[in-house]
Order: C-alpha cells, then sequence, then structure tokens
C-alpha cells in the first residue's frame, strides 16, 4: 500500500546489519538536511501533543540523551547517509536547551559526524527558560547560526495558561543574549490563544519585533485532542477567539511585519530578506531529509534508501518515516520506524500540497506531474488558489483554509 496510513512499525526497516552502504556511485538525492529530536522539557505546555518529556520523569542524564541521539546519526553516516554536504541541521524538540551543557559538544559532534558545509543553516530550538548568556556563547562556539526561541506570547496571563515555563520578561532578556552574540535569532509567537484579542496580539507581535529577530513563525493555536487545553476547553473553562477572530490576528501580523520589512514566505514564516529558514524551505520543496531521534520524521528518496540498505518495495518512489515516540526506544542505534511509502505521483502531489504552503506556490511543471492541475482550477474558481507570475499560489482566503486546499490538492481531485 503507498499512500495514507503508515505502512508498518518496527523492523526489518534495515535488510540487515551488513546490507547496504551509500558508496561511492552515490546516488544524487543524498539527504542534506538533518533534523535531530531532544525529547526534554522543563513541563509539558497545556496545548502540546509533540513528542516530549518533562524532564523530571526522565530517568537519564543530559549526556546520556546526547549520547544516544549521536550515536542514532552515527549509524546513520555510517550506512553513508547523513555524510558530507549536509546544508542544515536542526536540533529540536522538545526542548534542546534542557540538555544545558551537554547540548553544544552534541552539535559540534553531530556537524563533524554529518560533515557540514562550511556554510551550513546550524539551527538550535530554545525556551527563554533554558537559555543562558554562556549557553549562547557556547552554541555558537559549536557552530550553531540560527536560536529559534519558542515565546509564543508576550503577556504574562496567556503564557501562564499556555503553562510556558517563563514569562515575556525571560523571553526578552534570552532574546537579547541571541541578538547580542551575533546569532540569527527567529521568534514564534501564536495567536487564537485563550483570553487573547487583537490588542494583545498586536503587543505581542510588536514585542516579538522589538526583540530584534530576523525570522518570525506566526501561527494560530492548534486545539489538540487529548490535551489539557482542549479539556479546559471542552468544560467550560476557556474559551477561544473564534475563525474570524484568529483570522483578523493573521492579517494583522501580515500587516504589521510587511511594514517592518519582514516578507510572509511561508503560510506561518516571515523573514527578513535572504534570513528564510534553509532547513522548513527544505521540507516545502520535497528536498530528502534524515529524522533522529524519538518521535522524528525522515523522508528519503527510494534509490537512496535502497542504496542504504532500507527495505523498499518496487514501485515507491519516495519514503517516510518517523521514529518510535519511545523515549528508550526512540533513543536507540536502530530504533523501530513507522514507515509510508509514496509513488512517483504521491510524491509530486505531497510536494504540490506543501509548496502551496509558500508565497511563491508552485509551477505549472509540478502541478502536471502531480495531477492537480484540475484541482488546482476549482481551487482558482472559489478564491482559494490564484495565478501569481505564472504560478499557482494559494491567497490569503486558501490559507485560512488550509485544510481544505491541502486536502483537495492531496486528494487530486
Ligand atoms: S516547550 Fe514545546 S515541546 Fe515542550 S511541552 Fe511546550 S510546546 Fe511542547
Amino acid at each position: 500500500m503507498m499512500g495514507g496510513d503508515p505502512e508498518h512499525t518496527g523492523p526489518p526497516f534495515f535488510a540487515g546489519d551488513d546490507a547496504g552502504h551509500v558508496g561511492a556511485d552515490r546516488p544524487p538525492a543524498l539527504p542534506r538536511h538533518v533534523y535531530v529530536h531532544v525529547p526534554v522539557c522543563r513541563s509539558k505546555c497545556t496545548y502540546c501533543d509533540f513528542f516530549s518529556l518533562p524532564v523530571d520523569s526522565v530517568p537519564m542524564p543530559p549526556a546520556a540523551i546526547a549520547d544516544a541521539l549521536l550515536n542514532q546519526t552515527r549509524a546513520w553516516a555510517e550506512r553513508g547517509l547523513a555524510v558530507g554536504g549536509v546544508d542544515t541541521l536542526y536540533i529540536g524538540g522538545g526542548t534542546p536547551t534542557m540538555l544545558g551543557d551537554a547540548l553544544p559538544g552534541l552539535v559540534s559532534a553531530l556537524a563533524i559526524w554529518c560533515e557540514v558545509e562550511q556554510d551550513a543553516e546550524v539551527t538550535v530550538e530554545a525556551n527563554p527558560d533554558s537559555l543562558t548568556p554562556a549557553l549562547v556563547e557556547t552554541l555558537a562556539m559549536a557552530g550553531v547560526t540560527r536560536v529559534s526561541l519558542g515565546v509564543q506570547s508576550f503577556s504574562d496571563a496567556e503564557l501562564a495558561v499556555l503553562g510556558r515555563p517563563h514569562d515575556a520578561t525571560e523571553a526578552r532578556r534570552a532574546a537579547g543574549w541571541v541578538v547580542d552574540s551575533g546569532l540569527a535569532l527567529s521568534v514564534d509567537v501564536m495567536c487564537g490563544l485563550p483570553g487573547q484579542d487583537e490588542s494583545s496580539w498586536r503587543a505581542s507581535v510588536a514585542a516579538a519585533v522589538g526583540c530584534g529577530p530576523s525570522h518570525l513563525s506566526v501561527y494560530p493555536l492548534q486545539v489538540e485532542d487529548d490535551t489539557p487545553l482542549a479539556s479546559a476547553i471542552a468544560a467550560g473553562e476557556l474559551t477561544v477567539p473564534d475563525e474570524d477572530e484568529v483570522a483578523a490576528m493573521l492579517a494583522a501580523a501580515s500587516k504589521m511585519l510587511a511594514a517592518e520589512g519582514f516578507g510572509r514566505y511561508e503560510v506561518a514564516n516571515y523573514a527578513r530578506p535572504g534570513s528564510e529558514s534553509r532547513h522548513n524551505t527544505a521540507y516545502w520543496t520535497g528536498r530528502p531529509y534524515l529524522g533522529i531521534g524519538p518521535g522524528a520524521h525522515g523522508m528519503l528518496d527510494a534509490r537512496t534508501a535502497r542504496a542504504a540498505g532500507v527495505i523498499v518495495p518496487d514501485g515507491v518512489a519516495r519514503v517516510r518515516y518517523g521514529v518510535t515516540p519511545d523515549l528508550r526506544e526512540g533513543l536507540g542505534v536502530m530504533p523501530e520506524v513507522e514507515v509510508e511509502y509514496l509513488s512517483g505521483q504521491e510524491a509530486a502531489r505531497e510536494d504540490a500540497m506543501l509548496g502551496l504552503r509558500r508565497t511563491r506556490g508552485i509551477d505549472d511543471a509540478l502541478a502536471a506531474r502531480a495531477g492537480v492541475v484540475q484541482a488546482l482550477k476549482s481551487l482558482a474558481a472559489e478564491g482559494l488558489v490564484s495565478r501569481v507570475s505564472g504560478r499557482w499560489a494559494a491567497t490569503d482566503r486558501g490559507w485560512l483554509l488550509g485544510n481544505e486546499v491541502f486536502g483537495r490538492v492531496w486528494a487530486g481531485g
């Protein structure tokens, strides 16, 4: 079965320990992008459904987590993947900065094992409560080029409802350390929060800009099932802004950021010219990438995967995998994975769907290859997609109704 539901969990992902190594006759699509997932946080935010555990509940010291992540990377490297020409390395989570002093060493070792390019983009996600000036300095020395700071709001009341373990003052201070160190700063903020109105949202966006970032991620809150926040909303204890209010907040942010010189290059991402995230752009443009650590996802070109010893059925063009979201198993040298296989057309459809997240949209050749031209025409008739400079791009309304647009493109009809 291709596309849709994951195909299987667990071994045999690889044909065997001795099978496969991408050698001298390397296929062209070696992953040049590596994501490493650090699965711990100080505490659990009320809205979070990412795989991360409160650090107090994790029976492993930070150094052991860092070692395990490195060992898993080495296992890929020894199969000829994640070696040489790595253009972006992204250490995310969870909260990587919870690894404290073990984090810079992990970054340096990953950079060596992955043989990252001289001008690689090396990003570390950080939370304000676990960043210190000394850690910022050692991260810079370890080769980090960019810090993505999870702030979410500059209202202490909103932060408290989200269960964030920091306040706005700590966020400003942490951002200042990053900017003072010369590293590029990205700040995340969220709208649609309980108790938020357009005025507090505007204040958060203005405060985020005031921190001096070169990049901002601006998201609407997703209320995920089985989270404390979802329970509180279902019980009537909290209310969130409605869709129209969220749409107005996103539009306000777009205007404010444009006025400050930030270009919107993806539905949720804004950057000063030249500061677009190269790593995330790789996700949206169908570039293969490795995912390391529990809960991480990766994508490989089928030929590359086969050459590395991954079992890939005939007719498959792309292999997606997710490392099992389990601390012990997911930190293993060769962890269990959930695999999804995509045919050539499914891979093209996926590229079209992801490409429509970008402001520049997709070209006619990709739309034709993906078999989605009719779908795009019908979305255009509804004002959800438009023709921009000879390409197909989502409109603002299309982005607001993103599930509808991406779902119909994925369905191809
Ligand atoms: S810091 Fe991020 S990953 Fe950690 S619990 Fe909060 S939202 Fe989840």
